[in-house]
């Protein structure tokens, strides 16, 4: 298959690549490199089956050639990124969406669309499951990009409707791995920086909000599997194993064998105090559930992350 990933330079999007370059297929990989970066696809680039342009989806694309599958991961998708770049977060969802569906339609290949556990908002259900409508803020500082993965559903479900496109929408919750940029401000490559590095671990409020982490790995095979199967609601993809923050503090201190001391700063605007996946829709139609334990995957990527910090 000839397949293009939108975002195929950032941490899900190059691991997708990597995977469906090992199953043979022809990739092409779009990135701006906003948020993505040239390191995680840089074993990739000597392989004749894999072709990198650089733009945003957000910039009209043509394409020469059939094209049969389209991945659409590009986005900013830390909190921390998309506060940085509001304005690129909204247009990427939606601009951006709107042009990778008219190419899906116009190349009659399948779409799958890159969503996330924020379309539920700070949830009032719990856990949640794939029928729940979410409980979100539409004026705050993360509805940026909460309003636009929204819209790419609902601009998703239109084009299977009124133009029968082959559409798959996976609702990604939190998930982690190597290739996350250090950087990027989320929880867990704070909590190993921070740790590997002896400075005090950043727990945002009490650290009694909860997540659920999912390995790198798990998530790829069940992308993989939603693929190949008919089915064009959305799917929750995450692992059900819930912890406290404080908990995923602890744990990584002690893996890591840190002096770190936790420290407590302001929580975040609009921080979902739980979450949590259902994954019974993945369990029963793709026959898929994580396989790797919370603490296998952070052993993986405490060894990534120490390989670049001296
Ligand atoms: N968090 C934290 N310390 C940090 C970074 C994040 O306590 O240094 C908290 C954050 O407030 C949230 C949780 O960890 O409650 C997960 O945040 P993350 O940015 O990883 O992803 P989110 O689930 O919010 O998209």
């Amino acid at each position: 298959m000839r397949i293009l990933v939108t975002g195929g330079a950032g941490f899900i999007g190059s691991h997708l690549c990597e995977r469906l370059l090992a199953e043979g297929h022809h990739v092409l990989c779009l990135d701006n490199f906003l948020t993505g970066d040239e390191e995680n696809i840089a074993h990739l680039i000597s392989n004749r089956s894999f072709e990198l342009i650089r733009q945003s989806i957000v910039d009209s694309l043509e394409l020469n050639g059939s094209l049969d599958t389209i991945l659409h991961f590009a986005s900013p998708a830390s909190p921390p990124d998309y506060l940085k770049h509001p304005i690129e977060t909204l247009k990427v969802g939606s601009i951006g969406t709107l042009n990778a569906l008219e190419l899906a339609k116009s190349k009659k290949a399948k779409f799958l669309l890159a969503s996330t556990s924020e379309v539920y908002g700070d949830p009032l259900v719990h856990p949640q499951p794939e029928s729940y409508w979410g409980n979100v803020s539409s004026i705050g500082p993360r509805s940026v990009y909460d309003e636009a993965k929204r819209f790419s559903e609902a601009l998703t479900m239109a084009y299977h409707r009124a133009h029968g496109l082959d559409t798959r929408i996976v609702r990604i919750f939190n998930t982690f791995g190597p290739r996350m940029r250090k950087e990027d401000g989320r929880a867990i490559p704070n909590f190993i920086t921070q740790a590997l590095s002896g400075r005090p671990i950043t727990v945002y409020g009490n650290g009694s909000q909860t997540r659920s982490f999912c390995y790198i790995s798990d998530l790829v095979e069940g992308i993989r599997r939603l693929m190949d199967f008919n089915f064009h609601d959305p799917v929750n993809l995450g692992n059900p194993e819930e912890k406290t923050l404080l908990d995923l503090a602890k744990i990584i201190v002690r893996l890591t064998r840190s002096p770190s001391p936790l420290v407590f700063q302001p929580l975040p605007t609009d921080d979902p105090k739980q979450r949590c996946p259902q994954i019974q829709q993945a369990r029963q139609k793709l026959n898929w559930a994580p396989k790797i334990s919370l603490e296998d995957g952070l052993k993986e990527t405490i060894a990534w992350f120490s390989k670049g910090i001296v």
